[in-house]
């Protein structure tokens, strides 16, 4: 399985990463890829105001030889799925992932929840509109229902990612998003495989996660970056226009 775009990244803009916009579009067009979308986050401590998340039409579509696409990764900030950024930004991002992170990370007062009450968390994001995809649900630390999520995030086309950062950190994250891939397939959900890089050096390495998809047998026509094809057709469908048609990035 090839991947040609990169949908979860960070850069130092966000006080945390360690590259770049600049640097990273570069790391991207070297690895051969078509588009990255960069997503820093709402709501991390040591994070970005607000105002960052109007100011891509100051930025191009595409720079370094590669489509940008405006996007966030944005805290759940309850156990209804709520996130971090207000209706108005969010309808100007092509891109927005609803995460849930350690609560010793967040700018919020929070904490692990249940499963019940983290399953609770992810089906409200996936009942958003304005939320394209649930960031790395292989995280152990935040455990629930499997099968009560994944046929509703079917149904609203919502996006689940296959996170090689997650992946790399344990074998229990390794199981989990097995079980994950393995009813996405049953379901007919769509996924994403991104790196979550937070520098040039992960940038476009999908290898762990596109590993696991095939050991799944998971189709390929569901991963919305498996080709340029299929993310311009999700991103005409999600958004009901050519945003690659686009001179600005907002
Ligand atoms: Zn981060
Ligand atoms: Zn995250």
């Amino acid at each position: 399985m090839n991947i040609i775009a990169e949908l979860h990244c960070h850069t130092n803009i966000s006080g945390h990463a360690f590259n770049s916009l600049t640097e990273m579009a570069q790391a991207a067009a070297k690895k051969g890829l078509y588009a990255m979308a960069v997503t820093n986050h709402s709501s991390i401590k040591d994070t970005l105001s607000h105002l960052h998340f109007y100011c891509y039409k100051y930025l191009p579509r595409r720079i370094e030889g590669i489509f940008l696409l405006s996007g966030s990764e944005i805290d759940l900030v309850d156990f209804e799925g709520h996130v971090a950024l207000s209706e108005d930004i969010l309808k100007g991002l092509d891109f927005r992932i609803a995460s849930k992170h350690n609560p010793r990370d967040t700018a919020f007062e929070s904490r692990y929840g249940t499963p019940e009450e983290n399953t609770q968390m992810y089906l409200g994001a996936a009942k958003n509109p304005l939320i394209d995809c649930l960031g790395h649900l292989g995280n152990v630390t935040v455990p629930f229902d499997h099968e009560a999520l994944i046929p509703v995030a079917a149904s609203t086309g919502t996006v689940i990612e296959v996170n090689t950062s997650y992946l790399k950190r344990s074998k229990e994250n390794v199981e989990c998003y097995r079980d994950i891939i393995r009813l996405c397939r049953r379901h007919d959900a769509r996924m994403a495989v991104t790196t979550d890089s937070h520098s040039i050096y992960t940038m476009g390495d999908f290898s762990v996660g596109t590993k696991l998809l095939e050991e799944e047998g998971f189709p390929e026509e569901l991963v919305i970056n498996s080709s340029t094809e299929r993310l311009r057709a999700y991103f005409l469908e999600r958004k009901g226009r050519d945003i690659f048609e686009d001179e600005m990035c907002l």
